[in-house]
């Protein structure tokens, strides 16, 4: 049995969120064969070298004492620190957080940025929270997870359901445990306080570029052409916003509480407008379809851009888009994607599309230890160059190995980390 029908046979009994992992698995095995990689690269790239698991006790608004679960994965870091995000949300879990620091390997290899991939996660309900239980939970887990994270060590930023002010707040933290300012701890952060120009859409930024690049391979105009976006937070909401004013036509948008259709263009301005901080709109309105529904729905590109597993083999025959972008990490299962391929939809995967976010962090953290920083123009211009490069790079793997663009991604994701391994004399 090879490793691939070894782990789909393992999948059938699994959580999502380990599923997920497995798949990953799978897709690396895969590319690293195609790289000429044998099994002890495997070994070494196939979980991460480091997750700590942190439980930390939290004074919320009513007096009582909550202890929180979180998590930090560190993948690997061959090629320098690690880096990547911390996401806020109930689902939360060790598999979930380790495929997504895995991921952010791949997004770092593929975009060339000096970093390994890492990721941690809070199980909580921030949208129950008010803004001192956030903060001191934010604090407390800074705290509980110091050892491991620094500037040169493993950089965090946003995720889901955390934002510039959950960033301000743990620099601050981890400046106060380490007695001198430390703004390149983390990335994300507001402007004033050694943010990057650009972080806060640079997600949306690069997955509306490498949305163009993929219609312009597809003969689509996006001057005109229909866009249904899954997901308001922030990348979804930017995008939004960047593909109406392109061009394009944002036929369908939903939130986590449902979607709002239009044949003729959603009024992405007005929803901007009113959303609230963590996205949802549809509560404004009274015809609202489901997310089912919002996936069906006629339009040339697609966008899941808000949580995992959101295209199965339940829904990938009724989509009608002919591209998929996925802007949030890992919406489609490897069944779908298979799926996908067969019907000939040209899908672009979330560690390519996605990577604008950890690309401008990259330049944060550069501004921040040279203390010296960069326009609005030269963030974008240095974005836009990375993404497209990044595109072509992938597309061309892709063509010339006959494979699809998630395999060809895996590929000039890990080939990076392989090397590294190698020569640092770890395989
Ligand atoms: N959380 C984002 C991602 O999944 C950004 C990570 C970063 O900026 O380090 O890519």
């Amino acid at each position: 049995m090879s490793v691939k029908e070894e782990i789909l046979e393992q999948q059938a009994e699994e959580s999502e969120s380990l599923n997920m992992y497995h798949s990953t698995q799978a897709v690396i095995h895969e590319a690293l064969r195609k790289l000429g990689y044998g099994e002890a690269m495997y070994e070494l790239l196939k979980e991460p070298l480091r997750l700590l698991t942190v439980r930390f006790p939290v004074r919320m608004d009513d007096g009582s004492v909550k202890v929180f679960t979180g998590y930090r994965s560190q993948h690997n870091d061959s090629v320098g620190p690690t880096k990547g995000g911390i996401r806020y949300h109930p689902e939360v879990d060790e598999a979930e957080v380790k495929s997504l620091s895995v991921w952010m390997s791949l997004k770092c290899g593929i975009t060339n940025l000096p970093f390994g991939g890492g990721k941690g996660g809070i199980i909580c309900e921030p949208r129950q929270m008010s803004l001192g239980e956030l903060e001191r939970m934010s604090r407390a887990y800074v705290r509980a997870i110091s050892q491991i994270v620094g500037p040169n060590k493993d950089i965090p930023a946003p995720d889901v359901y955390t934002n510039a002010q959950i960033m301000a707040w743990m620099m601050d933290e981890y400046s106060h445990l380490r007695e001198f300012d430390s703004p390149g701890f983390i990335t994300g952060k507001p402007i004033v306080l050694g943010g990057s120009q650009g972080r806060e859409t640079a997600t949306a930024r690069g997955v509306a570029i490498v949305i163009e690049e993929a219609a312009r391979k597809k003969g689509i105009d996006i001057k005109g052409a229909r866009v249904v976006i899954q997901g308001f937070g922030n990348a979804g909401s930017y995008l939004a916003k960047f593909m109406h004013d392109a061009g394009a036509k944002v036929v369908g948008v939903s939130d986590v509480y449902g979607a709002i259709a239009d044949p003729n263009g959603v009024d992405i301005d007005y929803l901007l407008d009113r959303r609230d901080s963590f996205g949802t709109f549809s509560k404004l309105f009274t015809n609202t379809i489901t997310n089912k529904e919002l996936f069906e729905l006629d339009c040339d590109i697609l966008v899941p851009a808000a949580i995992s597993n959101q295209i199965t083999e339940k829904n990938a025959y009724d989509i009608k888009a002919s591209i998929v972008v996925e802007a949030a990490n890992g919406p489609t299962t490897m069944e779908a994607t298979e799926i996908l391929d067969e019907r000939g939809i040209f899908l672009v995967p979330d560690i390519l599309s996605n990577a604008g976010g950890v690309t401008v962090s990259y330049f944060e953290w550069v501004q921040n230890n040279q203390g010296y920083y960069w326009t609005d123009e030269e963030v974008e211009q240095k974005l836009k160059k990375i993404m497209v490069d990044s595109f072509e790079n992938v597309y061309k793997v892709a063509k010339n190995h006959k494979v699809n663009m998630r395999l060809a991604a895996y590929m000039v994701g890990i080939r990076k980390l392989a090397e590294a391994s190698s020569f640092r004399g770890w395989v």
